[in-house]
């Protein structure tokens, strides 16, 4: 029987993994309470296993190889700009020195660039709509909406419920597959003043097919109530005047906040990290008047971002007022030329192929817009293929990179690779072994909606 070793000593022994002490001594503890008696060797294992997970587990850049645009685990849109940190004029107006107000940057910006009178950004779409009922309609009002559009939009947010979460009456109209403009009118006659709004939810990640009839955005106008539009997935124009060659045929049908404002909408509400292309944030964009009652509604406070996201958003407000959509990630990697990537995988594969390690083939794949938009649009992409499934060691390696498993090959799609990255990629494909057992890692599914 020998005695474990110290806790302080495995501890010491971890300092290379670059985590705080006391993490390192949580890791020593658990390690000697774990495997104690089997001895030294076996304790100072157990602890580098476990405080290399606790590392891993931190946030950290990754490399998104999985071909998902807007991939939901990783954060939605890769957004551009880093920012000093210190104090900010968040509300606080330079010219006056007078108190300031939140929507003064970012969100008059955005607005500036989807056409409406004003603008509101909060934490997130949910937030944006939540409060937009709340402040709109809530106790004692009611919302008509679309029985074809009570939609689940993904990670758990389905329409009726926020609905309720606002105190808001659902008054439900129409059919799954079939709304008209009378049914709506005839929930207003009906409803009277509880009536406070009319709400569409375009579809975003599903379709109906078939024997439809949906109300858009113009069937809804003219009947006496506010006309909502919550559009999710954050486009700002379909014209894409910020991308040189126009919008990408892809793209076509995704409604956007300026076309649907010009239908007649009075608000729409939209994603900070979707088709935007900037951090996670929920944008109410439309009518100045409605705009101000919902800033001035008690909840506004506490759905508000920070101002390292009004930042992010500033920036990226004025990168699409420049039209300059190469300053932004998301744009720049969706419509980056075939050919490009087409190089930079042969590139990838001569330089892998030159070292000992893996053999990694180019080959064309399809890459998706994700991020529950789009359902079923693929993207031509180009990228990388390995034999067997590959994804743990290439997480490992740092930065880690994420790539997706299908017919037991492992592919690395190159559209949502930075190609300031494929050093890394490089890197990680030199490290890889040759020819290990494809079935030794625990694999988790790797969900990308
Ligand atoms: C994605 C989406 C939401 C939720 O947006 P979050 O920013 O994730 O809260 C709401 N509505 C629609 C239509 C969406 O597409």
């Amino acid at each position: 029987m020998t005695h474990p070793p110290s806790v302080d000593a495995v501890a010491r022994g971890l300092r290379d993994i670059g985590l705080p002490a006391p993490l390192l001594v949580d890791a020593a503890r658990q390690a000697v309470a774990e495997v104690g008696a089997a001895g030294a060797d076996a304790v100072h294992r157990r602890a580098r296993g476990i405080a290399e997970d606790r590392r891993r587990a931190l946030l950290q850049p990754v490399v998104n190889a999985t071909g998902v645009l807007l991939h939901t685990n990783l954060g939605r849109a890769p957004y551009p700009h880093a920012h000093a940190g210190g104090y900010r004029n968040v509300e606080l107006r330079l010219d006056t020195g007078g108190r300031g107000n939140r929507s003064e940057h970012a969100a008059s910006l955005l607005a500036r660039a989807c056409g409406a009178e004003a603008a509101l950004v909060v934490n997130n779409c949910a937030a944006a709509l939540l409060l937009t009922l709340t402040a709109l309609a809530g106790p004692g009002r009611a919302a008509v909406a679309s029985r074809g559009e009570l939609v689940e939009i993904g990670g758990g947010f389905r329409v009726p419920e926020v609905m309720t979460a606002s105190g808001t009456e659902l008054l439900e109209v129409g059919t799954t597959n079939r709304t008209r403009r009378a049914d709506f009118e005839r929930a207003v006659a009906e409803g009277g003043d509880r009536v406070a709004l009319l709400l569409k939810v375009p579809p975003s990640n599903y379709r109906i097919v078939g024997f439809t009839e949906a109300t858009e955005v113009p069937d809804l106008v003219g009947l006496g109530r506010p006309v909502v539009a919550d559009i999710g997935s954050g486009l700002l124009d379909a014209a894409c005047p910020w991308l040189r060659g126009g919008p990408p045929a892809w793209l076509a049908g995704e409604p956007a906040a300026r076309q649907t404002l010009a239908q007649g909408a009075d608000l729409v509400t939209f994603s900070g990290d979707k088709l935007l292309g900037g951090p996670q944030a929920g944008i109410i964009a439309g009518r100045a008047d409605l705009v101000a009652t919902i800033a001035r509604h008690p909840l506004a406070r506490a759905l508000r971002c920070g101002g390292m996201v009004l930042a992010a958003l500033q920036q990226l407000a004025l990168d699409y007022l420049d039209r300059n959509g190469d300053a932004i990630p998301l744009w720049r990697m969706a419509t980056i030329e075939l050919d490009r990537l087409r190089a930079r995988a042969d590139a990838l594969a001569a330089a892998s192929a030159s070292s000992a390690g893996v053999v990694a083939l180019p080959s064309a794949m399809d890459a998706v817009p994700g991020g529950g938009t789009l359902p079923g649009v693929t993207i031509a992409s180009y990228g990388l293929v390995l034999a067997g499934d590959r994804r743990a060691e290439l997480r490992a390696h740092r930065p880690p990179i994420i790539a997706r498993v299908e017919d037991d090959r492992t592919w690395l799609d190159l559209r949502t690779v930075d190609p300031a990255e494929d050093a890394a990629v490089l890197d990680a494909l030199r490290s890889l072994d040759r020819g290990s057992s494809p079935s030794s890692f625990d694999e988790r599914s790797d969900p990308t909606g």
